[in-house]
């Protein structure tokens, strides 16, 4: 019998510990404030923020927009990050992905000033993550390794198989993961017989964006399988890249969609932006 992992639980919990130590920092006169930049007309990252701006809301985080249209430069959107970056009042900074396609976001994340780059993109807090250090770990990688502990899932010497290498999620889970002690592999879009390495996994992380991509064939009995994949079906409604109602019948932990590994990130934002206003005021 597999359990359910409620992200969208655990997410409200570590919502309102986090509500609490900014109410503790505010009590000091400093309020935390993130700011968040959206270039373009993206329907999908206009809700991200939108969630990002409410969940800030509610703890007591200030929240600052920056909306910029479609037609920026690089330039212009290096210079709203550098001034960004000058602003005290300003803890952590945010650039919404994706970009137009004109404009270079590695660039830009390398422009925001590592202290303050909440997301864990920036090349520094990357390297810090590799060998170990204390950094901003990126959102999404940090919910899964919080998720998993909370259920007192066993890292150490668990093989644990990530679809997918995107530099915001597959390749900073490999690390985490790899931190914890788990033995990893990554796969991707080139890997050969997938099914074959996915059903070594005890633990099965899909970060793909592909309705089934993972199906029951290619997970091993007792699995933990995690879906950080959103998806909408042709009936416009939000799944996962799991093939949850048959998986779930081998696993014996997995997560929804929605209410899994999306919540969990948002969490994650939260408490790397109260992390960086600790920081930067000595706290
Ligand atoms: P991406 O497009 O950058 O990367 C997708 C990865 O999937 C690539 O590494 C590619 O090699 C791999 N891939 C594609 N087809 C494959 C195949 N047939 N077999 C094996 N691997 C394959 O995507 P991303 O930005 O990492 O996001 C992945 C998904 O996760 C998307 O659905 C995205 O919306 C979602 N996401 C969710 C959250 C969250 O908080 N829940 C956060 C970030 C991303």
């Amino acid at each position: 019998m597999y359990k359910l992992i409620d992200g969208k639980g655990l997410a409200s919990k570590i919502r309102l510990e986090l509500k609490a130590e900014c109410d503790k920092i505010r009590n000091k006169g400093i309020t935390p404030k993130l700011a968040v930049i959206l270039v373009g007309d993206d329907s999908a990252s206009k809700v991200y923020v939108k969630n990002k701006s409410k969940a800030c809301e509610e703890i007591g985080i200030e929240f600052e927009e920056i909306i910029l249209d479609d037609s920026t430069t690089m330039e212009k959107l290096l210079s709203i990050i550098d001034e960004l970056n000058k602003r005290t009042d300003i803890n952590g900074i945010l650039l919404q992905s994706p970009i137009p396609k004109h404009l270079n976001i590695q660039e830009a994340f390398e422009r925001i000033d590592y202290r303050k780059d909440v997301d864990g993109f920036n090349p520094i807090n990357m390297g810090k993550l590799m060998t170990g250090q204390n950094t901003f770990i990126s959102c999404t990688p940090y919910g899964i390794i919080k998720m998993l502990e909370a259920y007192n899932i066993m890292l150490e010497g668990a093989n644990a198989v990530i679809i997918g290498r995107s530099n915001i999620v597959g390749k900073p889970l490999l690390q985490c993961l790899l931190n914890k002690n788990a033995t990893v592999t990554i796969c991707h879009s080139k890997t050969k017989n997938l099914e074959e390495i996915t059903k070594t996994a005890d633990i099965l992380i899909s970060a793909v964006g592909k309705i089934n991509m993972v199906t029951e064939n290619m997970v091993k009995e007792g699995a933990v399988v995690i879906d950080v994949g959103i998806n909408r079906n042709d009936q416009g409604k939000l799944v996962g890249d799991v093939d949850f109602e048959k998986v779930k019948e081998k696993a014996s932990f997995i997560t929804p969609v929605p209410g899994g590994v999306g919540p969990m990130t948002i969490a994650m934002l939260m408490n790397n932006v109260i992390k960086a206003c600790k920081i930067q005021n000595n706290l």
